[in-house]
C-alpha cells in the first residue's frame, strides 16, 4: 500500500494500489473538498478491512466489528520506534509516536478520542493501555500500578457501562485517565476523572436496554451466600428496576464470567473484603428500592406497602446492613413519604401523594448509585496514585493523558443531557481547531514558511450561547425559554417557536428551542430542563442517608450538604466547571486524535451504510479538519527520508549524496521538474503542496 510518504509501496503499481485501496492519508485526495471522494476512500479501505486511515496527524478508524487480529504482542512490536508514516496507518502508531514524543521532548501528551456511541472509543483506549502495560519498561518499584492501570477498567464499566440500542457495552459517562511515566518511561501511577454518569439509567430503561451491567452480573455470579445475605433472588425479572426494557440476557455477554473478572479487579484496586461487602449492599440496596410500593390512604397521601424491602434496606434479621439505616425502618419510611422542602426556608412537612413518593423514591436511588459511582472512581485513584510522591523520580513524572467521551448526540428527541453532551462537543471542537492551527502555524514558522491564513468556521459564537443555555434559574421550563428568547433572540445560531419565521415555525414545538450547532441543527425540548438540572434531593432523605453506617454511604452523604446556606450547583454548573478544567488539562498537553466511525447500526461486520457515516463525517468535523490541512501543503516529510526514497530517481543522488541531505533534495527536485509553486523548502522538511506531485514521482518509482 501506499503511504503518505511514499513508503512500502508494494509490487502492483502504486496507480493500481491507490485505487484498490484508496490513500492511506485524506491529505492525499485530489479532491480533497469533496466528502464524495472523502467517503469513498474511506469505503475502499474498509473493504480491505484497512479501519485505520490518517489526515495528517489525525487518526480516522471505523469499527470492524469483529476481530481482526491487528493488536497482537507482535503488531506492537512492528509500531515500536518506527516513523509515523513508514508503516500503515494504525492506533499503535499513534500510541507509540505519543510515548516517544513525552519520552524525548519531556512534554506532556493526550489521546483525544471521539465519535459516537458504538464507534470503538472504549475500546481504542484499552488498546492503548495494553500497548503501554506490555511495551513500556517496569517500574523499579510500584510494579502493580500497571495491573491497577488494567484492572480499574473492568470495574469502572461494571457500574458505568450499560447494554442499550447502539452498543452492546456503551460507557454511560465520560472518563479522562491519566497515566504518569518516570523519566525511564516506566508507569507509575493513574488517575481518572469521570464525567456526567446517566443516572436515570438507574430507574429506567427504554426498551431493549439494560440498566448497568454490575447489577444482572451480581445476580448471576454472587455466591449463594452472599445474596442471601443481602436478601437478593438471583432472577432479574424480580427487580422492578431490571425489568423496564425487557432484556436482562443479551447473547453478546456473560454476566457470571464477567462478574468474576470484576471481583478479581477489585482485589487488584486494593478493596478490601469489608469494601467489597459494603460496596455490593449499595447495589443491592438501589434493586430493594425499586421494589417498593406506594398505595394511598384515605387522604391520598402515600404509604409504603412492602415492609420487607424496608427491612433489607435498614436492618435485616441476621443483623447484616444494607444501607445500614437505623433505627428499624422508620426514618427511611419517614423519608420516602414526607418531605421537607427547606430549601424554600419553610419547615412544614408535607405528606407525599403517590406520584411524589415514587419520585422520591427514585431520586434517592439515583442518588444514591450516581454517588457510589464517583465514590469508586475516587478509591480507584487513590489505588492509581504513585507511591513514590515523594521520591525525586516523582517530581520528573511526565503525563499521557486519555479521552473517551461521548460524541456530539442528535436523537428524535433531544433533552438536557444531549444538550449537555453537545456542549462538551462544542467546546472540544473548539479547542481541537485552536491545537490543530496553532500546532500547523507553530510547524510553518519553526520551519521558517510563511503561514499563510486559513479560513475557518470560529465555533465561540455557539460555546458562549451554549453557556448561555446552561443558565436555568427560572420556576418552571417555560419561562426558562422565555428568559433565554429574551436573552439571545438575535443570535444567529438560536431559534424558537416564537423567533421563528413562518416556514420554519412548523417545524418547532412550544417548548423547543433550536441551536445550530457545528456538527448541525439540533431541536431541545426544554421538558423536564430545571428538574434534571436542580437534581434536588428531598432534605430529609439526604438526612436520613447521612446517618446511615454504611461508610460507603457515609462518605457519599456529607452532613455540610444539609446546611441551608449552601445551596447545591446545579448539574450544568458542575458540568461547565469539570469541562473547564478539562480543557485546562488538554491545553496544557501536546494533542493527539483518534477520531472513531460506526460502519452500522446492525453491530455487524463488512455493512458500510453511507448515510450513517456522512452524517458522522459531518459531527466529527473532519472536512473542516481536512481542509483546515491541507490549506498550506499536502505533505511534507523530513529532507533525509525523502531523499533516502527517491534518490535512485536523480543520477546526482544515487547511489548517495554525501553532502547536506537537503542540499541533495534540492538537486533531486530540480532534476524531477518541480515547479516553485508545487514546494517550499523549509529548515528539515521539503513541504509539497499537491498531492499529485509527489504521486507523479511515487509513479516514476515504478518504471
Ligand atoms: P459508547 O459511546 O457507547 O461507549 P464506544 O465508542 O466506546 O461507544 P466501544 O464500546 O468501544 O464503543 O465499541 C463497541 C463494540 O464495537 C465493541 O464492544 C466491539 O465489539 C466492537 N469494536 C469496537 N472497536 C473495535 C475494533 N477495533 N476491533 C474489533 N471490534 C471493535
Ligand atoms: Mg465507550
Amino acid at each position: 500500500a501506499l503511504g503518505s510518504d511514499g513508503v512500502r509501496v508494494t509490487m502492483e503499481s502504486a496507480l493500481t494500489a491507490r485505487d484498490r485501496v484508496g490513500v492511506q492519508d485524506f491529505v492525499l485526495l485530489e479532491n480533497f473538498t469533496s466528502e464524495a471522494a472523502f467517503i469513498e476512500n474511506l469505503r475502499r479501505r474498509f473493504r480491505e478491512n484497512l479501519i485505520y486511515t490518517y489526515i495528517g496527524p489525525v487518526l480516522v478508524s471505523v469499527n470492524p466489528y469483529r476481530d481482526l487480529q491487528i493488536y497482537s504482542r507482535q503488531h506492537m512490536e512492528r509500531y515500536r520506534g518506527v516513523s509515523f508514516y513508514e508503516v500503515p496507518p494504525h492506533l499503535f502508531a499513534v500510541a507509540d509516536t505519543v510515548y516517544r514524543a513525552l519520552r524525548t521532548e519531556r512534554r506532556d501528551q493526550a489521546v483525544m478520542i471521539s465519535g459516537e456511541s458504538g464507534a470503538g472509543k472504549t475500546e481504542a483506549t484499552k488498546r492503548l493501555l495494553q500497548f503501554y502495560a506490555e511495551t513500556c519498561p517496569a517500574p523499579e518499584r510500584g510494579g502493580a500500578v500497571r495491573d491497577r492501570l488494567l484492572q480499574s477498567n473492568p470495574v469502572l464499566e461494571a457500574f458505568g457501562n450499560a447494554k442499550t440500542l447502539r452498543n452492546d457495552n456503551s460507557s454511560r459517562f465520560g472518563k479522562y485517565m491519566d497515566v504518569q511515566f518516570d523519566f525511564k518511561g516506566a508507569p507509575v501511577g493513574g488517575h481518572i476523572l469521570s464525567y456526567l454518569l446517566e443516572k436515570s439509567r438507574v430507574v429506567h430503561q427504554n426498551h431493549g436496554e439494560r440498566n448497568f451491567h454490575v447489577f444482572y452480573q451480581l445476580l448471576e455470579g454472587g455466591e449463594e451466600e452472599m445474596l442471601r445475605r443481602l436478601g437478593l433472588e438471583r432472577n432479574p425479572q424480580s427487580y422492578l428496576y431490571l425489568v423496564k426494557g425487557q432484556c436482562a440476557k443479551v447473547s453478546s455477554i456473560n454476566d457470571k464470567s464477567d462478574w468474576k473478572v470484576v471481583r478479581k479487579a477489585l482485589t487488584v484496586i486494593d478493596f478490601t473484603e469489608d469494601e467489597v461487602e459494603d460496596l455490593l449492599s449499595i447495589v443491592a440496596s438501589v434493586l430493594h428500592l425499586g421494589n417498593i410500593h406506594f398505595a394511598a390512604d384515605e387522604e391520598s397521601n402515600a404509604q409504603v406497602t412492602t415492609e420487607n424491602q424496608l427491612k433489607y434496606l435498614t436492618r435485616s434479621g441476621c443483623g447484616f446492613l444494607v444501607l445500614g439505616l437505623s433505627p428499624y425502618g422508620r426514618q427511611m419510611e419517614r423519608g420516602l413519604w414526607h418531605h421537607l422542602p427547606s430549601h424554600l426556608g419553610w419547615q412544614l412537612l408535607s405528606p407525599l401523594n403517590l406520584e411524589q413518593a415514587a419520585y422520591a423514591r427514585d431520586a434517592l436511588a439515583k442518588a444514591v448509585y450516581s454517588r457510589t459511582f464517583t465514590w469508586l472512581v475516587r478509591k480507584i485513584n487513590r489505588s492509581l496514585a504513585s507511591k513514590d510522591a515523594e521520591s525525586p523520580s516523582w517530581r520528573s513524572t511526565t503525563v499521557l493523558g486519555l479521552l473517551d467521551i461521548y460524541g456530539f448526540e442528535v436523537f428524535q428527541h433531544n433533552s438536557f443531557e444531549q444538550f449537555c453532551i453537545n456542549y462538551c462537543n462544542e467546546k472540544l471542537q473548539q479547542l481541537f481547531i485552536e491545537l490543530t492551527l496553532k500546532s500547523e502555524q507553530e510547524e510553518y514558522e519553526a520551519e521558517g514558511i510563511a503561514w499563510e491564513p486559513v479560513q475557518y468556521f470560529n465555533n465561540k459564537i455557539i460555546c458562549d450561547l451554549d453557556e448561555e443555555c446552561l443558565r436555568p434559574g427560572e420556576a418552571t421550563d417555560l419561562t426558562f425559554l422565555e428568559k433565554l428568547e429574551d436573552t439571545v433572540k438575535h443570535h444567529p445560531h438560536f431559534l424558537t417557536h416564537k423567533l421563528a419565521d413562518q416556514r420554519t415555525r412548523k417545524s418547532l414545538g412550544r417548548g423547543e428551542f433550536r441551536l445550530l450547532h457545528y456538527a448541525g441543527e439540533v431541536t431541545y425540548s426544554v421538558t423536564g430542563f430545571l428538574d434534571k438540572n436542580n437534581d434536588l434531593l428531598f432534605r430529609n432523605l439526604k438526612e436520613t442517608m447521612c446517618s446511615s453506617e454504611n461508610p460507603i454511604m457515609s462518605q457519599c452523604f456529607d452532613r455540610s450538604e444539609l446546611s441551608d446556606k449552601k445551596r447545591p450547583e446545579t448539574v450544568a454548573t458542575q458540568f461547565k466547571m469539570s469541562l473547564l478544567q478539562l480543557v485546562e488539562i488538554l491545553q496544557s498537553k501536546e494533542p493527539a486524535y483518534v477520531r472513531c466511525i460506526k460502519p452500522n447500526d446492525a453491530k455487524q461486520p463488512g455493512r458500510f451504510d453511507e448515510v450513517l457515516i456522512r452524517h458522522q463525517v459531518k459531527y466529527l468535523g473532519l472536512m473542516e479538519n481536512l481542509r483546515v490541512r491541507r490549506a498550506g501543503f499536502a505533505y511534507r516529510r523530513k529532507y533525509e527520508a525523502f531523499l533516502q526514497r527517491y534518490k535512485s530517481l536523480c543520477p546526482e543522488t544515487w547511489p548517495t549524496w554525501a553532502g547536506r541531505p537537503q542540499d541533495g533534495v534540492a538537486v533531486l527536485v530540480r532534476h524531477l521538474g518541480y515547479k516553485p509553486e508545487e514546494y517550499k523548502m523549509g529548515r528539515t522538511k521539503i513541504f509539497i503542496r499537491f498531492p499529485k506531485t509527489l504521486f507523479a514521482t511515487e509513479d516514476a518509482l515504478e518504471v
